[in-house]
């Protein structure tokens, strides 16, 4: 249970101040007193076992203390997004069917909007009391009670997917489901005698909690630099002035780092970033590697599905283009269209297996064939493993495109754009086309100072790519549009070429 596991890590931490946060230090004592009454001002207000709390705030102490909060009521966080839209909120609100809400100030222009007419509690951190709105301080005051243990099958996540394919899914998680997906991930990429990390991931993301939740598995006191939320200048005064040792991000973050002057700060502590939630270019993690020597630059792949975590490097052993070996407890198999096993080295659909696969989805998501069967879940996602079992993301079989009948897979045709030197970030989408199916469309955006027409991007593809596979259609934009997660926005640049 995730209550019992943070409160023992916390007494087993006490008074260490392990939370740095906008210039103020929190210990790990602090955390705890203040979860144990939020969790009963909670109980306080009515919420019970099994509940659904939504959860919408940028990263802050105060999202540690609402989930620790939760947990210890025997309740279910079901977390959103600091950037999601109205719209977005409300499908996590009515989908979860979640009883409360607790959110920052600034967010309530987006929180009451969305909850509007669905009778759920509106708590609300930083802000005077208002009418309608109960303040999150006021739950502070509650006395301390014991917390209520679900037992490690009580769910005590739900999930949101990234909404990168569609609408996003609830993805209901027990204690058990994320405990084991963290100490799974743990126990590949512990490396002994790292404790002071740099955190920007969104604490409402499934990468975010499993490194939290990571974190609670800790022998040794860690120290974390809590970012609000990414910025790439800001992390790295951040990880200068904490000597940060390790530090977890998403692709599009190590690019945006990758565009400052890096050799102007002292990062010569950083010795393992991890990385993961979507493709990282190999190109990226060895430009990080040369410029921050002492770094070694590892990757996950995971789903929300699997509570985060599928396989990742070890970073004893890492291979840069793959995602490692599948965790300990996983089991995977690769499955070609008609269900059957493929050979190694030949591409297939990633199914998986293990104590840290969810057994299905919630609400509406359920609809349609059952996601999981017999414990297996097909991720969606084509890989390819090696002799040694290192396994390989070729792409989403969703973003595959069909060019005159040759598949075409966006992430090949990227990576070669992204080795142009004038180019910073790449993403590739289908357009519909009369003639040959789907054609092939690539949006770049270049790096700071640099120029390329569009012609010459078109003729350097062509060059390093077959003729069925390299884009006759290049656009230079500002930047490639992300979802809330950092991930490419497919959707918006495939509905941007429809509207072309
Ligand atoms: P939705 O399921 O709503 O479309 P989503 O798939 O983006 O959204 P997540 O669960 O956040 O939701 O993302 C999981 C997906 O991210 C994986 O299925 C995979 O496609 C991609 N991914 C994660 N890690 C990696 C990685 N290291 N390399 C390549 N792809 C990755």
């Amino acid at each position: 249970n995730l209550g019992r596991l943070a409160a023992t890590a916390l007494d087993r931490l006490g008074d260490y101040p392990s939370l740095f946060f906008e210039g103020n230090w929190h210990t790990s004592a602090d955390i705890h007193t203040r979860a144990d009454r939020v969790s009963a001002g909670l109980r306080d207000l009515g919420v019970a076992p099994g509940d659904r709390v939504v959860v919408m705030m940028a990263n802050c102490p105060e999202v540690f203390v609402s989930y620790h909060a939760i947990w210890r009521a025997g309740a279910v966080v079901a977390p959103a997004i600091f950037l999601m839209t109205v719209p977005e909120l409300r499908h996590v609100m009515v989908d979860s069917g979640a009883v409360a809400v607790i959110a920052t100030k600034e967010l309530l222009p987006k929180v009451l909007p969305a909850a509007e007419g669905l009778g759920l509690k509106v708590i609300v951190a930083g802000a005077e009391a208002m009418a309608g709105v109960v303040d999150f301080a006021e739950l502070e005051s509650a006395a301390a009670m014991d917390y209520l243990d679900v037992g490690v099958d009580g769910l005590a996540a739900l999930l949101y997917t990234g909404g990168t394919t569609g609408r996003s899914k609830g993805v209901p998680l027990t204690h058990g489901h994320l405990s084991e997906g963290a100490g799974a991930a743990r126990s590949v990429t512990y490396v002994s005698g790292i404790t002071r990390g740099v955190l920007a991931l969104p604490l409402a993301h499934s990468f975010g909690i499993l490194v939290t939740v990571g974190g609670m598995h800790a022998t040794e006191p860690p120290v974390t630099a809590l970012q609000r939320w990414f910025d790439a200048p800001g992390w790295l005064a951040l990880a200068q002035q904490h000597r940060a040792q390790a530090a977890a991000l998403v692709p599009s973050m190590l690019a945006m780092l990758l565009a400052q002057p890096l050799e102007d700060y002292d990062l010569a502590e950083l010795r393992f970033l991890s990385c993961g939630a979507a493709p990282l270019p190999a190109a990226l993690a060895r430009e990080f590697q040369r410029r921050v020597p002492s770094a070694v630059v590892m990757e996950g792949y995971g789903c929300t599905e699997t509570a985060g975590i599928i396989s990742a490097t070890p970073p004893s052993a890492p291979r840069p283009g793959t995602v490692g070996k599948p965790v300990p407890g996983i089991e995977l198999r690769l499955l070609d269209l008609d269900g059957k096993e493929v050979a190694a080295g030949q591409e297939g659909e990633i199914v998986v297996r293990g104590p840290n696969v969810m057994a299905g989805y919630w609400g509406t998501s359920q609809e349609g064939p059952a996601a999981v069967v017999q414990g297996w879940f097909a991720t969606g996602d084509i890989g390819r493993l090696d002799e040694d079992g290192y396994l390989s993301i070729v792409d989403r079989k969703k973003d595959l495109i069909i060019r005159g009948g040759y598949n075409v897979f966006p992430r090949d045709v990227e990576d070669v754009l992204l080795a142009h030197p004038a180019v910073a970030s790449a993403a590739v989408v289908g357009r519909e086309d009369p003639r040959l199916g789907e054609e092939v469309v690539a949006f770049v955006a270049l790096r700071p100072g640099a120029a390329a027409t569009e012609e010459e991007l078109i003729a350097h593809a062509k060059a390093h790519l077959s003729a069925t596979k390299y884009p006759r259609e290049i656009h230079v934009v500002q930047a490639i549009p992300l979802t809330s997660v950092g991930k490419v926005d497919r959707k918006k640049l495939r509905q941007q070429v429809r509207d072309a």
